[in-house]
């Protein structure tokens, strides 16, 4: 059976990292077997569905390169989930009832006051026909309720948490539809996964008791239910789930000039036991992909690893994945000698000025300014000018090691550290170095 996963947000606002990250490990399972990845925008909610965030998604998937293989919609699958409701209600399997939120506010709260856990009294099933006909009389629409079958233990081996085992007489029978005829998400989600072909269900672990009750569902709908995986949840550096990791999303990252193969790098491995690495290759990513290397404990984002990620995955980027991004006239020479200093891309274009110039000089010692001199005399162009200006300095002033390096540096580029000298001199020139060497030595 081909593997298909499914990525299926819910289009009530922007991706945040705990979402990228799960989207992540479904294109990398579909990758890694060969299968397919498909996004399903959940937007049944109409209210709070918004346009923008559709297309703020699909911009978000793409920059991560997290093409999908397919896109499915549940505003245009409505009739579907009719269809399923009218299956199971001919079947028993649904079930109108009329509590209304206090109402079931105050049964729960009696429930925990006398120690019980909060679960659904099916009180709407014990209703006649007539009683069942008031309420309609009274004006009060029923909300639809899936009812569990109690009589077996619901199982499953779970990709990341192993052998689950749930019984179903603990858990509250799920609403399913709304008084005013909107669906809350469980029956849609096994509609379409089934429609869909998924074979491959992996979420947050805030769906685990989702997930008894969708099996449920599968089986009520007569298809075999998918495979399912839940990971833990993504936490701060500090262990809990922040605001700010709640709000963080691409725009933010992009902004902060964090390439999207370092987010992906940092998330494919976070939580896993196998080493955060900083590896730009997407094929090496999808091979060493594997859900039995996930742990139970929460993953932990710190913004400092995903910097060092970054500025590991920007020294190996080449030229034509970045030349769009580079300061006019900057061409792969350049980025090559220049990427190594770089934490974030962005800062490309200081190290460029330096090297176009005007720079500012620093101040000298009376003795650097006439070696400087001298080496401005000295300077000559060559394959190497920096190895042979070195070498001839060298055995000419008899200076070595920082004495014979650092002066140069600074009077060549205003700083005491930077790009390998030999890499950058050439991008220089000839002319600009020796009036650079010349104004050292003035100043
Ligand atoms: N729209 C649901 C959510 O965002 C999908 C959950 C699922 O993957 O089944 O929580």
């Amino acid at each position: 059976m081909n593997t298909i996963t499914r990525f299926a947000p819910s289009p009530t606002g922007r991706l945040h990292v705990g979402n990228i990250r799960t989207a992540l490990h479904n294109w990398l399972l579909a990758r890694k077997a060969s299968g397919r990845f498909l996004l399903r925008i959940d937007d049944t909610d109409a209210e709070r569905s918004r346009e923008e965030y559709v297309e703020a998604i699909r911009a978000d998937l793409d920059w991560l390169g997290l093409t999908p293989d397919g896109e499915e919609r549940q505003s245009a699958r409505m009739a579907l989930y009719e269809e399923a409701f009218d299956r199971l209600r001919a079947e028993g399997r649904i079930y109108p009832a009329y509590e209304t939120q206090q109402e079931l506010e105050l049964k729960r709260k009696i429930q925990l006051g006398r120690g019980l856990p909060p679960i659904y009294d099916r009180a709407a099933l014990q209703l006649t026909d007539e009683e069942r006909a008031a309420k309609e009389a009274e004006g009060i629409a029923p909300h639809w309720r899936f009812k569990l079958d109690h009589d077996e233990p619901i199982a499953w081996d779970d990709g990341v948490r192993g052998a689950q085992k749930f019984d179903p007489a603990q858990l509250s029978d799920p609403v399913i539809s709304r008084a005013d005829g909107s669906w809350l998400y469980m029956l849609p989600s096994c509609v379409d996964d089934i429609a869909m072909g998924v074979t491959d269900v992996l979420r947050g672990e805030d769906h685990v008791s989702n997930t008894a009750v969708q099996i449920q569902m599968f089986t009520a709908l007569g298809a075999a239910p998918p495979r399912f995986a839940h990971e833990a949840l993504l936490v701060g550096k500090e262990g809990k789930l922040s605001k700010r990791l709640g709000s963080l999303g691409c725009d933010a990252f992009r902004e902060r000039g964090v390439e999207p193969e370092a987010l992906v790098a940092l998330l494919a491995r976070l939580g896993t036991s196998q080493p955060v690495e900083p590896i730009a290759a997407r094929e090496m990513i999808v091979n060493t992909f594997d859900l039995s290397t996930f742990g139970r404990a929460p993953a932990k984002f710190d913004d400092a690893e995903l910097d060092r990620v970054n500025a590991a995955i920007v020294h190996q980027l080449d030229y034509a994945h970045v030349a769009g991004r580079l300061p006019r006239g900057m061409d792969e020479a350049a980025w090559h000698a220049i990427r190594p200093n770089l934490e974030k891309v962005g800062e490309a274009s200081e190290w460029w000025r330096i090297v176009t110039g005007p720079i500012d000089q620093l101040e000298f010692s009376e003795d650097d300014r006439a070696y400087l001199a001298q080496a401005a005399e000295t300077l000559a162009w060559s394959d190497n000018p920096w190895g042979d200006l070195t070498a001839a300095l060298k055995a000419s002033t008899g200076r070595k090691g920082k004495a014979l390096f650092l002066p140069l540096r600074q009077a060549l580029t205003g700083m005491n550290h930077g790009p390998d000298m030999g890499e950058l001199l050439p991008l220089i020139g000839e002319q600009a170095a020796r009036e650079r060497l010349r104004d050292a030595a003035k100043a």
